[in-house]
């Protein structure tokens, strides 16, 4: 017998969860079941699902397990990541928060890189620290991982590339240090929405992603996942995710399965925008350098290369010798980029990157203004001509400032 040759991954996220055909046919899309409970036949069907579910099996006895349109964004998203099974949680933020307690007890101690997304520094101050579990921070290398890993270090937590700045991480490398101590490593991979980059082929156990972002792609849902590679680790993470509580609604898982869908195509397009939009930023003489691991003189670029299929939407860079208001001055004459924080939707965004955030990387030691923008799915030469005409503003300023 002949073997069917290999599905692409594009070809396999499309066709994962979409529902059975049923006497000769079916809906293309899961129907958004939204019920908080699930009827029974009788007693015995009731203790049947209950104790199928207990012993791990994807069966709902209750509306917070989640039913159909669960079931078809977990399978989405597991097939996204090439994992074990995949945890829905109601943002990024609590997708990181339940790996942290699922796996982390009072005493233990997690490494944790120095340029993750900030926020988790904030569970850690007011949350880890009154359960007595310590997390440490490393300058995201190999050497100071082995330097930094105690005998009650629990789990090591990355990301790459990393929040703000984009430093790409040496993670087969890292991976290898932690497996070595039996470690197991979470990676947050929200920056690639999961297609550009395998973290679970990299040697990493746990991928974790805000869905808010470039899942989702709309802009329309806040949601997290978080996706196992084994059923060792997936046992940890479903007991706490029990413990806390922790569902979606259907209508928002429904939403984050249509934004799958579309996921490859998006990204290509945000990639090309992006690339072109860092090209031309990279030629300014008012910008300094600019983070984008797809440029060839990214620090970054080689192990990109290596690891990754793609870039995303997100270009950082310096206003070189700006002051403060002069940022300002260049985010406010912005037409096409909304002022605010998240990314990941169709749309443009444009933000000052806090300077006490940038801090936190042990690889930045600049002072001049970091932009964060997300290139969105608008016409590339717009959102260059709206960038151009806005630092001739913030230059304009300077210059009167020297005038006056
Ligand atoms: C936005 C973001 C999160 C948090 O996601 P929310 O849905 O906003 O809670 C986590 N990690 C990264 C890298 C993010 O950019």
């Amino acid at each position: 017998m002949t073997q069917a040759p290999p599905i692409g991954p594009a070809t396999r996220l499309l066709h994962a969860g979409t529902p059975p055909l049923r006497g000769g046919s079916g809906p293309v899309n899961v129907p958004v079941v939204r019920t908080s409970t699930v009827r029974f036949a009788d007693t015995a069907a009731y203790a049947d699902h209950h104790h199928r579910r207990v012993a791990g099996e994807r069966v709902a006895s209750y509306g917070r397990h989640g039913l159909d349109t669960h079931r078809a964004l977990e399978d989405a998203v597991t097939a996204l990541e090439g994992g074990h099974r995949a945890f829905l949680t109601p943002s990024g933020l609590s997708a990181i928060t339940l790996v942290l307690l699922a796996l982390l007890s009072p005493g233990d101690h997690a490494l944790v890189a120095d340029s993750v997304y900030s926020p988790v520094r904030r569970v850690d101050a007011t949350l880890l620290q009154r359960l007595g579990i310590t997390l440490e921070y490393f300058s995201p290398s190999q050497d100071d991982l082995v330097a930094k890993i105690r005998p009650n270090t629990k789990l090591v937590y990355l990301e790459s590339p990393s929040s703000l700045l984009y430093e790409v991480l040496d993670l087969p490398a890292l991976t290898a240090v932690a497996r070595a101590h039996g470690i197991p490593v979470a990676t947050d991979n929200t920056w690639s929405g999961g297609w550009f980059y395998k973290p679970l082929q990299l040697g990493a156990n746990l991928s974790i992603q805000a869905a808010t972002k470039y899942i989702a792609g709309h802009s329309d849902v806040m949601q997290g996942i978080v996706v196992a590679d084994s059923p060792a680790l997936a046992a940890k993470l479903s007991t706490a995710y029990e413990a806390l509580g922790l569902t979606i609604g259907a209508d928002d898982a429904y939403l984050a399965l249509r934004g799958v869908r579309t996921l490859p195509v998006r990204l290509a397009q945000h990639q090309r925008h992006a690339t072109e939009v860092a090209q031309w930023l990279h030629r300014q003489p008012q910008v300094g350098r600019v983070f984008y691991p797809a440029l060839a003189d990214d620090p970054g670029h080689a192990l990109w290369k290596r690891d990754f299929t793609g870039a995303s939407g997100l270009v950082s860079f310096v206003l070189e010798g700006a002051d403060q208001q002069q940022a300002e001055t260049f985010i406010d004459a912005l037409q096409f980029f909304g002022i605010g924080a998240s990314w990941g939707g169709y749309e443009s965004l444009a933000l000052i990157a806090a300077p006490e955030r940038l801090r936190e990387h042990s690889a930045w030691n600049g002072t001049d203004p970091v932009v964060r923008l997300h290139v969105g799915l608008e016409d590339p030469q717009d959102l260059i001509a709206d960038l151009g005409q806005a630092l001739v503003r913030a230059e304009s300023q300077s210059q009167l400032a020297v005038a006056a």
